[in-house]
């Protein structure tokens, strides 16, 4: 039979050659991760070997200096830390808090918000009042506030569908709930922790002063002791609730740490970047699984199973494990500095940090919904059969979000995993190894890899 090939047909036929050849390149990727994946088996190091690894701790030294031997022993083109002065806050010891109604103490649990200051040696003991909002405090004014501890208790709200949304609209209360209530005279500030599960378990997370204002103790309260302290206050009988707390925390001078970065070289730019990131820094409560050893592992990873399978690159392809997204964020404003410094060109930045948890697919930022729209109709097809092939506007991470300032063109994409049970253990105690999945990871780090490989492959345009 003859086959007669116009030019239509044959871009059809080019066209197709290369979707077949994706799809067998993705499976191949997935197959790897399935079968050899190794971040399972990293994350457990890092977390059970290291453990928590806040900011200026000799835990993150720790973890930056492991993470680059890990990244030599891959054999990536470079590796290499890139030096920045980070926060040094210490919790100091455990904290403690009660609600106190005559000669009743009922003791509760909390723990400092990062970045805070302590309370008075012996604790702080003040009358309490409960706000929903920040508005609400500035309607009833330094005349009721001054003196008082302020309690924002607004939960989240169940009817967002992805949880995030929940944290982005009640996240207030901790990042500058503190700060207002200070203006006003507050003594103190307990929040609400930012969850939706009911436990016993308090959520730490930054929280910042503003330049010219006072600086007050500020501590997140478990959901159940903030429902209980709430249900006492509606009770109004005399004697009125106070509250009591201690913690010791201190805000120690800035200290030396690192990003780590590791590199394979593109063969046709190889000063165009595709990035892919962590980070590397967690909270002092636990082991910073989910937020963010499984990012950074899934980083590493992603880079690793293209260079096993041999893959070379047009484009250069980083893994950055960055410092510091916690509580200031320097890791992130460092690389982008470095990268307009270096006139590195990146074409994207993709960040993985909202847990290990199954993929769902990715978010795109700084993009028009156009190129979304067409981004997705050519690579959900490819995705899907793995889970990942939502494609859609979002955010793309704190970490990779200076480089939109400082390096022009380039798209962030947010790894985006389901959310149901993020803020389970999002920045508490109980964001340990044994709560993440191995497949769900490695699913993760497999559908970061296919994205890298398409963004090389066909560009963003
Ligand atoms: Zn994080």
């Amino acid at each position: 039979m003859k086959l007669k090939l116009t030019l239509l047909s044959t871009l059809i036929l080019i066209g197709s050659l290369a979707k077949a050849q994706d799809s067998l390149m993705i499976r191949k990727i997935y197959d790897e991760e399935l079968v050899n994946g190794q971040c399972y088996s990293n994350l457990h190091y890092l977390c059970k070997n290291i453990g928590q690894r806040i900011s200026g701790s000799a835990n993150a030294q720790k973890a930056v200096e492991w993470g680059k031997k890990l990244m030599e022993s891959y054999g990536f083109d470079k590796v290499y830390l890139q030096p920045v002065m980070v926060p040094h806050w210490v919790r100091g010891a455990k904290e403690e808090g009660a609600i106190i109604k005559g000669d009743k103490k009922i003791s509760v649990h909390i723990a400092a918000l990062g970045m805070t200051v302590a309370t008075p040696k012996n604790g702080l003991t003040a009358p309490i009042i409960e706000v929903q909002s920040l508005k609400e405090l500035e309607t009833l004014g330094a005349g009721v506030i001054k003196g008082k501890i302020v309690f924002f208790n607004r939960p989240f709200d169940p009817r967002f569908i992805e949880t995030l949304r929940a944290y982005g609209t009640a996240g207030d209360q901790r990042f500058a709930g503190p700060a207002a209530a200070a203006k006003y005279g507050a003594a103190g500030v307990i929040v609400r922790s930012l969850t939706e599960t009911l436990d016993f378990y308090p959520h730490t997370g930054a929280t910042s002063y503003t330049k010219d204002g006072v600086n007050i103790p500020a501590a997140a309260i478990s959901t159940k002791d903030a429902n209980t302290l709430s249900a006492m206050l509606k009770m109004k009988s005399l004697p009125a609730v106070k509250f009591y707390f201690k913690q010791n925390c201190e805000l120690l001078p800035d200290a030396p740490s690192f990003n780590v970065v590791g590199e394979m070289t593109g063969s046709e730019n190889p000063n165009k970047f595709i990035t892919v990131g962590g980070h590397l820094d967690s909270w002092d409560l636990a082991e910073g699984a989910h937020d963010d050893g499984t990012g950074v592992m899934q980083s590493v990873e992603a880079l690793r199973l293209l260079k096993v399978m041999g893959y070379k690159p047009k484009n250069s392809i980083r893994a950055v494990f960055f410092i510091n997204e916690e509580n200031g964020d320097r890791g992130g404003i460092k690389y982008a500095e470095l990268a307009d410094q270096n006139k590195e060109e990146h074409i994207a930045a993709i960040e993985s940090d909202l847990g290990g948890f199954t993929p769902r697919g990715f978010t795109f930022e700084g993009i028009s919904p156009a190129r979304i729209e067409k981004i997705s109709s050519n690579w959900s097809k490819l995705l899907a059969p793995y889970g990942s092939g939502v494609l859609t506007a979002g955010g793309g991470g704190s970490d990779i979000g200076p480089l939109a300032e400082k390096s022009k063109g380039v798209v962030l994409i947010g790894y985006m995993p389901d959310s149901q049970r993020y803020f389970d253990v999002h920045h508490t105690p109980n964001d340990v190894f044994e709560n993440v999945n191995k497949r769900e990871l490695e699913l993760g780090a497999a559908s970061m890899a296919s994205l890298m490989y398409l963004i090389d492959q066909h560009g963003l345009n």
